[in-house]
């Protein structure tokens, strides 16, 4: 093991490099490598030490029993490249903790259950809006594949830059008018199908048939068959590690700054009910009566936005609430709106994950998920 003791100079731990503090574990996260390390949060006050103090001065400071401890904490600092030791701490400033976006709303989600939307009306209001992202969600078969690919055609030219499609499984598509669905249309992200007879994978690679391995992994696209069934928008709100947007610096300002799921979100329900989520039980009007840029200038729409995890229960003392996603339509105490997401499973008190659902009869028949 190195040891640092007689080090003049101050550990710089690099601007890319967030740590966030939690109950028993904290974490830090590499924007630029898109990585995530736990470490115990007995060592978190050192990032507030090392803009203070250099490294011997840290160590002349500790009780002798912890120099050890102290010295594998910077290895590990090291060994990662988390950081690096400097003589002058002001040529290296942190990055400003905020982040903007020009767009009015920022993404959507759209249902669709029996009523077919009008989605001409849908994406040039969205367009208006600025929207980027659009998630479809159909929860039953109700447009044949040339109907799909027609509601599709009506968001090209406009803002929209990417549709997550998630389908049900239709008996009359085959798997190549699924290959055709996503290869005719650049601007579906991802395609899911639910309710299938069976999990696979289709390939849609745009009609390439070259060997040019780099541009076949660039357009390779894949579409994934599920036999989990949707059945509503109740599937949504799922708190995992795997779903954690270990991103860049953006979205790790956004999540830090806003809520994670609905800020800058506008949402159309399968009745065409507009909310800030589909899921919510709130709404502010139907689509067929009113203008979607009226509904974005409404106090009380914008309200949960800026509801960020330092504000939710449990979560503020979550060493991945930097990373999380949030839910507040499916909250643990439907009483409280800053309680906990129902969904996570989570204890930053303990560092444990169990089933989401254990001990939560009364919030689950609250809400009347099926699970
Ligand atoms: S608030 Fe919850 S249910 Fe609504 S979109 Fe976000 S995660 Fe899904
Ligand atoms: S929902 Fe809250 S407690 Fe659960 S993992 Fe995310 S930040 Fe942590």
């Amino acid at each position: 093991m190195s040891s640092y003791i007689d080090c003049d100079s101050y550990f710089l731990v690099f601007a890319d490099c967030i740590p966030t503090r939690g109950a028993k574990n904290s974490t830090i996260c590499d924007l630029t490598r898109t990585t995530l390390e736990v470490f115990p949060s007995s060592f978190y006050p050192f990032f507030e030490i090392f803009r203070k103090s250099t490294v011997k001065e840290i160590y002349i400071d500790l009780e002798l029993e912890s120099h050890i401890e102290f010295t594998k904490f910077l290895d590990f600092l090291l060994e990662k490249e988390y950081g690096m030791f400097v003589d002058d701490l002001d040529l290296f400033p942190e990055l400003e903790k905020r982040w903007e976006s020009p767009e009015l709303i920022n993404n959507a989600i759209v249902d669709v259950r029996l009523r077919k939307h009008d989605f001409g009306v849908i994406f040039d209001q969205l367009n208006s809006l600025g929207c980027v992202y659009v998630q479809l969600r159909c929860f039953e078969s109700l447009y044949t594949i040339q109907e799909l690919s027609d509601v599709i055609k009506l968001a090209e030219d406009k803002s929209i830059q990417s549709i997550e499609l998630i389908i049900k499984y239709h008996t009359s598509f085959t798997d190549q008018d699924y290959v055709d669905l996503y290869n005719d249309h650049v601007l579906i992200s991802s395609l899911f199908v639910h309710s299938a007879p069976e999990n696979k994978v289709l390939i849609a690679d745009f009609g390439y048939k070259g060997e040019d391995q780099i541009l076949k992994q660039e357009i390779h696209r894949e579409i994934h068959f599920y036999t989990m069934p949707i059945t509503g928008a109740s599937h949504c709100g799922i708190i995992d590690a795997k779903y954690f947007s270990i991103g860049d610096v953006q979205s790790f300002m956004h999540n830090i700054s806003y809520n994670s799921c609905l800020n800058k979100k506008i949402s159309i329900d399968e009745e065409g009910l507009i909310k800030n989520c589909p899921s919510m039980t709130h709404d502010f009007g139907s689509i067929d009566d009113n203008i979607l840029i009226d509904v974005v200038a409404i106090e009380s729409f914008r309200g949960v936005w800026g509801v960020n995890k330092d504000l939710i229960n449990v979560c503020r003392s979550c060493e991945f609430r930097a990373v999380c996603t949030d839910c507040r339509a499916y909250i643990e105490s439907p009483d409280d709106f800053l309680s906990k997401p129902l969904k996570c499973g989570y204890n930053p008190n303990d560092g444990t994950w169990t089933d989401w659902a254990e001990g939560k009869e009364h919030a689950i028949v609250h809400y009347g998920i099926d699970i």
